[in-house]
């Protein structure tokens, strides 16, 4: 079974450290940052095998080239991005696997927040590490790509297990929870998932991961197929995508 340990970082960033006790390797999920992963590399006697970007942004790739002077990793990143990640060794598309130990990681290709964004999904663990495309009740932005990459890129995920967790890059929930709230006041699921977010902020806790099933239940950027969503948006006839589009547009601005 891997250990993840979710470090928080700057102002709501997660850099995550993946570890597998039998082989002893562990894995860094961008790090945005270096020194907290060097602390917490040394306060579990672990020592780094990758760093694992899932896109160029500063906040993720941060601490690459630190990290990699100090300890013997390899950098890994999508290979069609690869001009944008520093320090890149190993380069994955789609499909690509890469393991821990025992442990296989799936690279997905997720283009929408940046045209070269992967996300790392481990299925013997129920993990999913997204970066900024899919959110606990909200997606990325889209800064290069576009709706429609994003949505299928949504729905790649949509397709996993549904008890996968999912482990974002960003601490944005209770934020994103007021826009779901004025979509779907009256989704029960989102209440519910509403009323965990305040308890657990309230006691200073992370709300990362959610599930794929509750993300599915309550995260409307999924849900561009339910009628009450359409309704709400005066948009009963379109199709998913201008549906997608319209949530983003609005998100955009509340
Ligand atoms: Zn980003
Ligand atoms: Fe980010």
């Amino acid at each position: 079974m891997l250990a993840i340990q979710q470090l928080p970082v700057l102002n709501d960033n997660y850099i995550y450290l993946i570890h597998d006790p039998e082989s002893g390797d562990t894995a860094v999920v961008d790090p945005a940052v270096a020194d907290p992963v060097l602390k917490a590399l040394k306060q579990n006697n672990w020592s780094l095998k990758y760093i694992l970007n899932t896109h160029h942004h500063a906040d993720h790739v941060g601490g690459n080239l630190f990290l990699k002077e100090h300890t013997a990793c390899k950098i890994v990143g999508y290979a069609a991005d690869q001009k944008r990640i520093p320090g890149i060794d190993i380069k994955l598309s789609e499909g690509d696997t890469l393991t821990l130990g025992a442990h296989r990681i799936q690279v997905i290709s997720c283009a929408g927040h940046t045209t070269g964004h992967i996300a790392f999904y481990i299925a013997d663990t129920e993990a999913l590490f997204c970066g900024d495309t899919l959110f606990s009740l909200g997606c990325g932005r889209l800064f290069e790509g576009t709706a429609q990459q994003m949505q299928q890129s949504l729905k790649k995920f949509a397709a996993l297990p549904l008890n996968t967790k999912i482990y974002c890059a960003h601490e944005y929930t209770a934020a994103n929870a007021q826009f779901a709230y004025s979509v779907e006041p009256n989704n029960p699921a989102l209440l519910k998932m509403i009323e965990r977010i305040k308890k657990l902020r309230s006691d200073h806790q992370s709300t990362v991961p959610s599930t794929l099933a509750q993300e599915l239940a309550s995260n409307q950027f999924l849900r561009t197929d339910i009628i009450e969503i359409k309704q709400t948006l005066a948009m009963q006839n379109a199709p998913e995508l201008a549906i997608f589009t319209e949530l983003r547009e609005r998100k955009n601005r509340f």
